[in-house]
């Protein structure tokens, strides 16, 4: 059982059956175990699993050290290329090469091409996701959670509520208040949204992702992860565009879900494709598309949806 991370723990090839070696690991959850799990599935020719390892790591409750996620994005942009779709990984070579300490890891992402059959279209912001404990979130009412199992698509939401501060602590009071009313007003279990998106392009952690969010209405919300954008983006005295940097950090945020789940560009919805409704507003919705377009282009895609 690896306790470490290191190449020689992660990386080394195994001394028996890999699946045997993989079994014994199953039941540990540990960030080393849950690498060298991405390896042994990449050994046995199994990359989707290897991905589903690898986000556990990125995204599970404990946040990965740098050389933890270093290991993590190796693994996972190699699975995309085992895949087929090296693009995908191209973002994780980035960060895995910004972040590797170890030298046999840093020798062999060297070796590593970049992929060129498709040129990454979205800017490579690091994608901090602030906590909830950053904005102080209340404690959700856990025995009206339910759980969402893996997302098959995201939803996109405007608060319709102006907003152009761009202060960290009045973003937070901001995210409070959403969740004051969702909970209060509304009675739901906790904030309906996965994420929030800020005027400075912060992204926040609303519910967690672990949890089926309340932003789409009944059915609609089944493995659906809901991010709202801060502001009201409609035309109009009362309405605003969205600003630059929201736009760049809705296209990171996007991409980085797409990639951790391994859904396509035809999985992106607007909240106008489920109700009559203006959200997110028609000053946000043509980013959407476009963005849903030029993602799309890297895969079979469906934009459909959405028309301005
Ligand atoms: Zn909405």
């Amino acid at each position: 059982m690896p306790r470490a991370v290191s190449a020689t723990t992660i990386l080394a090839e195994p001394a028996g059956d890999p699946a045997q070696e993989l079994e014994l690991l199953a039941r540990h959850r540990t960030i080393p175990a849950r690498l060298r799990a991405a390896f042994l599935e990449l050994r046995l020719g199994e990359p989707a699993a290897a991905i589903d390892a690898t986000a556990e790591v990125l995204y599970g409750p404990v946040r990965p050290s740098a050389n933890e996620e270093a290991f993590a994005r190796y693994l996972r942009a190699l699975a995309y290329a085992r895949k087929g779709t090296p693009g995908y990984g191209n973002y994780d070579l980035e960060r895995a090469r910004a972040l590797a300490l170890d030298p046999e890891l840093q020798r062999r992402l060297r070796e590593i091409a970049p992929a060129t059959e498709a040129p990454d279209p979205v800017s490579l912001a690091d994608l901090a996701v602030q906590p909830r404990s950053a904005w102080r979130a209340a404690a959700p009412n856990r025995r009206d959670l339910e759980p969402m199992g893996r997302p098959t698509r995201l939803t996109i939401h405007h608060s319709a509520v102006y907003f152009r501060d761009t202060k960290t602590a009045t973003s937070a009071a901001q995210i409070q208040r959403i969740q004051r009313d969702h909970m209060q007003s509304s009675g739901w279990a906790d904030i309906g949204y996965h994420y929030l998106i800020d005027p400075a392009g912060r992204v926040w952690q609303g519910r967690e992702v672990r949890w089926q969010g309340a932003h789409a209405e009944g059915r609609n919300n089944v493995g659906n992860i809901g991010i709202c954008v801060l502001g009201n983006f409609v035309r109009g005295r009362t309405g605003q565009a969205p600003s630059r940097a929201q736009v760049a950090a809705l296209r990171a945020l996007v991409q980085d879900l797409l990639q951790r789940y391994d859904f396509g560009a035809d999985a992106i919805y607007c909240h106008r494709d489920f109700k009559p409704t203006e959200c997110p507003g028609p000053l946000l919705q043509p980013a959407v598309v476009q963005l849903a377009r030029e993602l799309g282009q890297r895969g079979p895609a469906r934009v459909a949806h959405g028309q301005p």
